[in-house]
């Protein structure tokens, strides 16, 4: 793993970049325009040339994951840019992606800097299925909506790897802490079935894009799911005026979610970048919980709860 100080404070552990080193290479999550420099340092140690490039194979089209792809587009000659049939178009056309990222993370996407479009010729679309031959390994598009609509996972099944974007969470491997990546418009039984989709494949490592990798994924898997269940079930039992007032929310999942706990182990830039992250998490659990009902919610809840007990 090649570490680079992060361009924005409190960033560290957060945007991981994989290169694949096939024939051709790919990068997976190209990451946003800030952190670019410190990709191309890395593809330098590893002596790796533009043109050896052949994929940059985005999980979604979110800044973090995505930003730097129109600028990588250009210096890659010969990459082609596998995302999802949802994202391609704002690709293409970014300047209402990159204005809802700025009305959305404000001064986080000035700090990420701006997308730039990815010419149409050099997109492919990340169909479930897709296959991505890079020599010494295949990838597999999975289909996994939930964070986003157009979100989608790359599976290599000989190694059993798993790269699964932000579906599972946000992981902070220095202080074992776990969070929701829940923002709007999430959708929350969406995010569960691909949580399950991912699970049966019986992957042995999750690639996190935020952050590093996990093993013994069965458990990983019960961990996650845990948490996004409490979330819910805690949300879904709040009443109507706690239920619109973010704040008092937040308090309540900080007295129920253990993880929530280890936000104090962590240096306050860190931490305050948590917290922020931590709100638009809970705004896509209430927004969710807005759009398609509380007893909807509880619902869906139940069905996993007894999915869990029955295996
Ligand atoms: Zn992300």
């Amino acid at each position: 793993m090649i570490e680079a100080t992060p361009p924005i404070p409190g960033f560290e552990e957060y945007i991981g970049v994989y290169v694949l080193l096939g024939k051709p290479c790919a990068i997976l999550d190209i990451g946003p325009y800030s952190s670019m420099k410190h990709v191309l340092d890395a593809l330098e140690e590893l002596r790796i040339k533009p043109d050896q490039v052949g994929y940059l194979l985005l999980t979604h089209i979110h800044i973090d994951h995505a930003g730097a792809v129109g600028q990588a587009a250009k210096i890659f000659p010969k990459a082609k840019v596998v995302v999802s049939v949802y994202g391609a178009k704002h690709l293409v056309n970014p300047e209402k992606l990159w204005s809802s990222t700025l009305q959305v993370l404000k001064h986080v996407a000035e700090g990420y800097g701006p997308y730039e479009p990815v010419p149409e010729e050099r997109v492919v679309l990340a169909n479930e299925g897709l296959e991505i031959d890079l020599g010494v390994a295949r990838l597999r598009v999975l289909e996994t909506p939930g964070h986003a609509r157009h979100h989608v996972s790359y599976f290599d099944a000989e190694r059993r790897w798993v790269f699964a974007g932000d579906s599972l969470g946000v992981y902070i491997p220095s202080v074992d802490m776990l969070r929701p990546d829940t923002p709007p418009r999430l959708d929350f039984e969406a995010l569960l079935n691909s949580l399950e989709k991912i699970r049966r494949l019986q992957p042995r490592k999750i690639f996190y894009a935020h952050f590093g990798w996990v093993e013994e994924a069965e458990a990983w898997f019960g961990r996650c799911l845990n948490q996004l269940l409490l979330w819910a079930e805690t949300l879904c039992s709040l009443d109507d005026s706690s239920l619109l007032n973010a704040k008092r929310a937040m308090q309540v999942l900080h007295e129920r979610d253990s993880e929530m706990k280890k936000l104090g182990k962590l240096k306050p830039e860190r931490r305050s970048k948590e917290e922020f992250f931590l709100g638009n998490s809970l705004t896509g659990f209430l927004d969710y919980i807005q759009r398609v009902g509380r007893e909807r919610v509880s619902g869906i809840v139940e069905r996993f709860l007894r999915g869990k007990a029955g295996r």
